[in-house]
């Protein structure tokens, strides 16, 4: 029988608001401005997911999904404002993993990294770690960040016409995948499911993506549908993080702060 699990963020703050980190056997996702702290949320509790439980963790191995921007596919704007690299960070992985006394090699030997270059490859990697979960004891898969090469692949330019095909395409893309990984963490194994996400008013939004308040994700009902919990996160004060729960099966509306630090994301 599996068993829900808790997985820390780094910051207690954080935690409090989540009922103490986010649940294996369950879709979360954080979304937010650029530089608000998702990329270095998923490389802290790739480090956290592996330690022991009464530490935060979950004694467990890591999957992890990045995404790799090419340039040619995006337009001038998405091109400038967009984080154009792999989002993996081995070192960093090594700077967390001493906060926590971890051996850094062997913290980062228990993350399995892949890079998406379209979504289509994003597909067939969940596919694939589907595979890597059967017999090991993964517990935290990470996919940073979900749409980012959907709105590559959809650049919301052309004929009327041909746009409603790609937005058709794009839709059922993105179902497909939303179901992949309900698939794997609510069904098969008993992972936690992380997925980072950018909010409307991003630079480079296309037509399908752009929105009035700033303060929403990406990806419409689909993805709406397939995260039990959503977070936002903003800049605060100073060095100062904001996360705030916008929808979670049990828990209320409210908000923490954290920062970021060389051992990643703490009080
Ligand atoms: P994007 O949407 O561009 O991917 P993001 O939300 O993923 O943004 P992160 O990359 O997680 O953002 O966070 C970037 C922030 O983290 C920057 O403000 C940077 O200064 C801070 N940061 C990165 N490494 C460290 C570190 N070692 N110590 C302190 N702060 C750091
Ligand atoms: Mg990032």
């Amino acid at each position: 029988r599996k068993r829900v699990m808790k997985i820390s963020t780094g910051s207690k703050q954080f935690d409090t608001i989540l009922g103490g980190g986010f649940q294996t056997m369950s879709i979360s996702e954080v979304f937010g401005e650029f530089r608000c702290g998702k990329t270095q949320l998923a490389h802290t509790m790739s480090v956290i997911a592996q330690l022991p439980k009464d530490l935060g963790g979950a004694e467990g191995k890591v999957a992890y999904i990045g995404m790799s921007l090419i340039i040619d596919q995006m337009d001038a704007m998405l091109t400038a404002n967009a984080d154009t690299e792999g989002t993996f960070r081995p070192e960093r992985i090594a700077q967390i993993a001493e906060r926590f006394g971890v051996d850094p090699e062997t913290a980062q030997d228990n993350i399995t990294y892949a890079r998406a270059v379209n979504s289509e490859h994003q597909m067939e990697l969940l596919n694939k770690v589907a595979e890597y979960f059967v017999g090991n004891e993964y517990r935290l898969l990470i996919i940073d960040s979900i749409m980012a090469l959907f709105r590559v692949d959809y650049t919301g330019r052309g004929e009327l016409n041909e746009r409603q095909q790609k937005l058709n395409q794009f839709l059922s893309k993105l179902t497909h995948v939303a179901e992949a990984l309900t698939l794997l963490c609510l069904v098969e194994f008993n992972v936690a499911v992380l997925m980072t996400n950018q909010v409307q008013s991003d630079p480079g939004a296309s037509a399908l993506f752009a929105g009035a308040d700033g303060r929403k994700p990406v990806g419409g009902h689909i993805l709406a549908h397939a995260s039990a919990t959503r977070i936002l996160l903003r800049k605060g004060r100073g060095e100062e993080r904001v996360a705030k729960i916008q929808d979670s099966p049990d828990m209320p509306e409210k908000e923490a702060t954290y920062i970021i630090t060389n051992g990643g994301i703490n009080d």
